[in-house]
């Protein structure tokens, strides 16, 4: 606990659980004073400042077992890192210990059974250079710095989704330690109870040491469109983005931003800083004609500011935005899930665009359907199967005097579209704190009684309790 001086001593209980960790771990046990502790406990997200008791930084699965038992002894509240992106800063808790598998980096691809299984500190950037050499993928998150670990235990929506599923959707088995301390695998055949859990219901299940994927077939090059739009026009490139993707093929999966332009020096120099719509296809299947033609109804909103369209590696389009969310500075990102994206509802979105507080702010609007909605309802705890667009609000910046604007903006565009939406919440776009005040059912729907059984079963001490309720 903090003392007058807002130093933190350390407990006795925490002596004993460093204690412990210190005995049996390979990794590093990183306690208040230890000279790496301020970088162990920085999260991607800037705005998080918590100060855990203990980080036990896992070398494997063994580590992990270990940790776990550490925490069934002494208790800590727990908190577990993958890639550390997840912007409520959940990987990280104050005063409790931090299960940081950040380091675990592991990732062995079979070509010829089409698999790959991965450690859970590696990141989709990590993985697809793997699967790349093969010409395969698994389907992931759009920034390639962002961990496979919460992406895929919350769903995972990407670039490549309507053709292949939520990340979640080819996951053949993930490695998992339970409360108990027991190292399981987790698949369709053998515990299939934890394995529907972790795919979209996979906080505080236990601790995912390793993702088996299934791999689909694509690249290293791909066919893609990106196309600036003149903001002046922005309602309009809406509705005809929205006209082409209703009768878009499975093939392609279309998204749409607004935003100002980043000061790259790949983008015209008159155009920084400029608002503008900014509208992404990407062609799961190889580049030619089949490719063009599946693509040409996203080339025709109106004539482009920009366009950036060609046949370019696969590993570039999932990397292309990196450095626009730098590591450190300040975000809140908060979605809604959307059946209809009917003209009032895009009004409201360009109404609530131009009061973006800062540029680096923008608004997002991904695609669903396809693959996605193909897996049955009740196939996974991720519940939103049948939603046909997700919103979301993702606010950036720097200054701190900028907090409350910046998140009292996108809360309150959320709640400007909110009778539009279908309802229900992103875990992993769940902004900070909100999943509690809208409740756990906004996030898993009729499946919250069943994860909480399965969390009950395997957790019956409540050892994950803590991080079953943070996104
Ligand atoms: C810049 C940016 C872009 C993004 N783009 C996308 C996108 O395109 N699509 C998308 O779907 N999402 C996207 N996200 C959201 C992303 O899915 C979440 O932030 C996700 O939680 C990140 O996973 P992580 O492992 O890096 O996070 P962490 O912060 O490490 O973990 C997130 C949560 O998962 C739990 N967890 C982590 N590892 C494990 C484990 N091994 N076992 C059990 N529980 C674990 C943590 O306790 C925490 O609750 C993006 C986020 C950012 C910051």
């Amino acid at each position: 606990m903090p003392d007058e001086q807002g130093t933190t001593s350390t407990t006795a209980a925490e002596r004993a659980l460093a204690e412990q960790l210190g005995s049996s771990l390979r990794g590093e046990v990183i306690g208040r004073g230890h000279p790496g502790y301020d970088e162990a406990r920085a999260v991607w997200n800037g705005l998080i400042d918590r100060r855990p008791a203990l980080i036990a930084r896992c070398s494997g699965t063994a580590d992990v077992v270990e940790a776990v038992r550490a925490a069934r002894t002494h208790r800590p509240l727990v908190s577990i890192r993958g890639g550390g992106h997840q912007v409520a800063g959940s990987a990280v808790c104050d005063e409790g210990l931090v299960i940081d598998l950040s380091r675990t980096k592991g990732v062995h691809v079979d070509p010829a059974a089409r698999t790959a299984r991965a450690q859970a500190g590696v990141t989709w950037g990590e993985l697809d250079r793997e699967t790349q050499v093969h010409g395969l993928v698994a389907p992931g998150g759009e920034i390639s710095v962002t961990g496979i670990a919460g992406l895929t235990l919350g769903g995972g929506l990407g670039l490549v989704m309507r053709a292949y599923g939520l990340s979640c959707d080819s996951l053949r088995s993930v490695q998992i330690v339970t409360a108990d301390g027991v190292v399981r695998t987790a698949s369709r055949d053998q515990e299939s109870d934890l394995f529907w859990a972790a795919r979209g219901g996979g906080r505080g299940i236990g601790v995912v040491t390793s993702f088996e994927f299934g791999l689909h077939p694509l690249g290293p090059d791909v066919a893609a469109v990106q196309l600036l739009h003149p903001y002046e026009r922005a309602e309009a490139v809406l509705r005809a983005w929205r006209d082409a993707t209703d009768s878009t093929p499975d093939t392609v999966t279309p998204e749409l931003a607004l935003w100002s332009v980043p000061a790259d020096p790949a983008l015209p120099r008159d155009l920084h800083g400029a608002n503008v719509v900014i509208t992404v296809a990407v062609y799961a299947g190889p580049p030619g004609a089949g490719a063009t033609a599946a693509l040409t109804p996203q080339r025709q909103f109106g004539p482009p500011l920009v366009d950036m369209s060609g046949t370019v590696p696969y590993t570039t389009v999932q990397s292309a935005h990196d450095m626009l969310f730098p590591d450190g500075d300040r975000y809140f990102m908060k979605s809604l899930f959307m059946d209809e994206l009917s003209d009032d509802a895009i009004r409201v979105l360009v109404e609530w665009d131009a009061r973006r507080p800062t540029p680096e702010s923008l608004i997002v609007v991904r695609t669903l359907g396809g693959a996605v909605a193909r897996v049955g309802a009740d196939e996974s705890a991720f519940a939103h199967r049948s939603a046909r667009y997700n919103v979301s609000f993702d606010a950036g910046w720097q200054d701190p005097a900028l907090d409350e604007a910046a998140i009292g903006w996108a809360r309150s565009a959320w709640d400007a579209l909110k009778p539009f939406a279908s309802g229900g919440m992103y875990i992993n776009f769940a902004g900070l704190g909100e999943d509690a005040a809208d409740g756990r059912g906004a996030i898993f729907g009729s499946h919250e009684e069943r994860l909480e059984r399965i969390r009950a079963a395997y957790d019956p001490e409540g050892v994950f309790a803590p991080a079953a309720r943070r996104p």
